[in-house]
């Protein structure tokens, strides 16, 4: 994970990768882990930072999907809760299982959910998370004790996974590293190399200098997320939209609005999704939405109205009514969905992931979700294995651990995320005690986890500490801004930059980061939307 090395080896141009990708997120590096780990030599770039994108903005549950259970998506489940099993246990440091309640307010909200449940935990089979049950109003209100108790009849308990998205994502570009890929963040893809009407290769620009470089590959893989249509229409400039963009928006609101261990489900909000409101982090993440035609962006905005609407569902189901200025952070994410001929909204377009070649070549994957990217990456590589013949080295990715895997140990609750680094962070901190030291009294992130993250995790910028590495962004935005001048002090010591470089990087991220507040200027963007 040595940037400046990695970029040395890509600008060389004396070399042709076997698979290069675009984008890192986790479709991107699902796909370099899954190539690197058969043997090919692989790149892979990234213009922002490794999970810039959709996947540092997720709901953060590995699941099978219930609402595809519910629409009859059978085999969608079932290989999602396949691929939740494997997760777990390719990286237990990042993955667990939560108990999740449905509070019933009908007499037959009981036995309807307890069944469904019941059929997910059957499909589940061996990669069961724990047996699902039928609860007492007394039993719910016990693992729920702020749920609305005004008409509650009884309620359903599952198991479900819970993670942390961009951890795993950095984890999936170590352990890409580690099996020989080469990974540049802030590198973009700028054009495409064509050759006798065949893509090979892409110009890429590295965003810190500004210089432009060819890098030639036998194959190209599009994983940019909502910009796939970006690159196809590099190659094609008049491809037909291939993806439309939908936005969820989540609230994470302090822990005392729900105690306890377990998640609350609501299986049917007034516009027909699932919301959750899940403890994370010590925070409690409420949401999402789907809003509809949203512009492809990198950092996108909460509308109002999705606000207003998490706010009210969390009023409707939970006894303390939260508001406004209770939101410790809010942040949208950005779906990306493969269109289907005739669908009305976006709810109803497949989370099923979509492999598409060009006719020059350039290979696309789309669509899908956080929990089966490893699914995602082995049949996109089984694709560009047969479209330019680099022969079949079969996938070994359903066992192979994943950087930092560990079993949950002895560590302190915010360390364990790090898995079997927390030996080194530990180690930084016994050579120099006052790194153990937090960056702000609300944050657990200490100046040694900051250092870490420069030293083996590609950080370039504070953001990249306070929003992917750590997660202080999502968990109390106005305390990161706080922490924001001690970070950046940390990485410019590091990075060799001045402090001119250190007030800026604390400006750019405090401006970002008041998007993210409620009631904050910034936050009142609207985002732009497709007509
Ligand atoms: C609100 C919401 C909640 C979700 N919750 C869950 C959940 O709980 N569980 C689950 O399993 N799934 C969930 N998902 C789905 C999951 O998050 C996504 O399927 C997944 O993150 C998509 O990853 P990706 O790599 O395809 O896209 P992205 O993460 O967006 O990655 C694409 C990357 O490509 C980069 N890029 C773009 N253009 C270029 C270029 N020209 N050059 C170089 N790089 C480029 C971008 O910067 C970006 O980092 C959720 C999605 C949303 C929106």
């Amino acid at each position: 994970m040595k940037r400046d090395k990695a970029l040395d080896r890509l600008r060389a141009g004396s070399e042709i990768f076997d698979i290069l990708v675009v984008g890192g997120g986790a479709s991107g590096l699902g796909a370099a882990v899954d190539a690197a780990a058969r043997g090919y030599s692989v790149a892979l770039i990234e213009q922002d930072d490794f999970a810039k994108g959709t996947s540092s903005r997720s709901t953060k549950l590995v699941h099978g999907g219930v609402r595809y259970l519910a629409q009859g998506n059978v085999s969608l489940v079932m290989s999602a809760l396949r691929e939740r099993g494997r997760l777990l246990q390719n990286a237990p440091h990042l993955v667990y299982a939560t108990p999740f309640v449905i509070p019933n307010y009908s007499w037959w909200g009981g036995p309807y959910y307890a069944f469904g449940m019941t059929l997910y935990d059957l499909l589940a089979g061996r990669w069961s998370f724990g047996r699902s049950k039928l609860l007492s109003k007394a039993q719910t209100v016990e693992h729920l004790p702020t749920v609305e108790t005004k008409g509650l009849s009884s309620g359903v308990m599952y198991y479900d996974g819970q993670f942390d998205d961009s951890r795993l994502a950095i984890n999936l570009a170590q352990t890409a590293v580690e099996k020989g890929a080469v990974l540049a963040n802030y590198c973009a893809c700028v054009g495409l190399i064509k050759e006798r009407g065949v893509v090979c290769g892409v110009f890429a620009r590295d965003v810190e200098s500004g210089q432009e470089f060819p890098i030639r590959a036998k194959v190209v893989i599009n994983a940019t997320g909502v910009f796939v249509d970006e690159l196809r229409r590099f190659d094609e400039p008049n491809a037909e939209p291939l993806v439309a963009v939908s936005q969820g928006v989540h609230l994470v609101l302090p822990r005392e609005f729900l105690p306890g261990n377990s998640a609350l489900m609501i299986p049917k909000t007034s516009d027909g999704r699932v919301l959750f409101a899940i403890p994370w982090h010590n925070q409690l993440v409420v949401g999402t939405t789907d809003t509809p035609n949203v512009k492809a962006a990198l950092e996108p905005r909460a509308l109002k109205s999705e606000i207003d609407f998490i706010l009210e569902h969390a009023r409707q189901y939970l006894t303390r009514d939260p508001s406004e200025k209770d939101v410790l952070s809010v942040f949208a994410g950005l779906r990306p969905l493969v269109k289907k001929a005739g669908a009305s909204n976006t709810a109803a377009l497949s989370r099923d992931h979509t492999i598409i070649a060009s006719a020059s070549k350039l290979l696309t994957l789309t669509g899908g979700k956080w929990t089966t990217y490893r699914k995602m990456a082995e049949d996109v590589i089984n694709q560009a294995e047969q479209l330019v013949s680099l022969g079949h080295r079969p996938s070994i990715t359903t066992n192979m651990p994943i950087h930092g895997a560990a079993e949950p140990s002895s560590v302190p609750a915010h360390l364990r995320v790090y898995g079997s680094d927390v030996a080194g962070i530990s180690a930084l901190i016994s050579a120099d005690p006052s790194l153990n030291t937090q960056v702000h009294p609300d944050l657990s992130l200490r100046q040694a986890e900051v250092l870490w993250h420069v030293r083996h995790e590609m950080a370039r910028t504070v953001e990249d500490v306070l929003a992917r590495r750590s997660r202080a962004l999502l968990l109390n935005a106005r305390a990161s801004i706080v922490a924001a001048p001690t970070v950046a002090r940390i990485l410019a010591k590091e990075l060799g930059r001045d402090a001119a470089w250190a007030d800026a990087q604390v400006k750019a991220y405090s401006e970002l980061a008041r998007g993210w507040i409620l009631g904050e200027k910034s936050a009142a963007a609207q985002p732009a939307r497709n007509s």
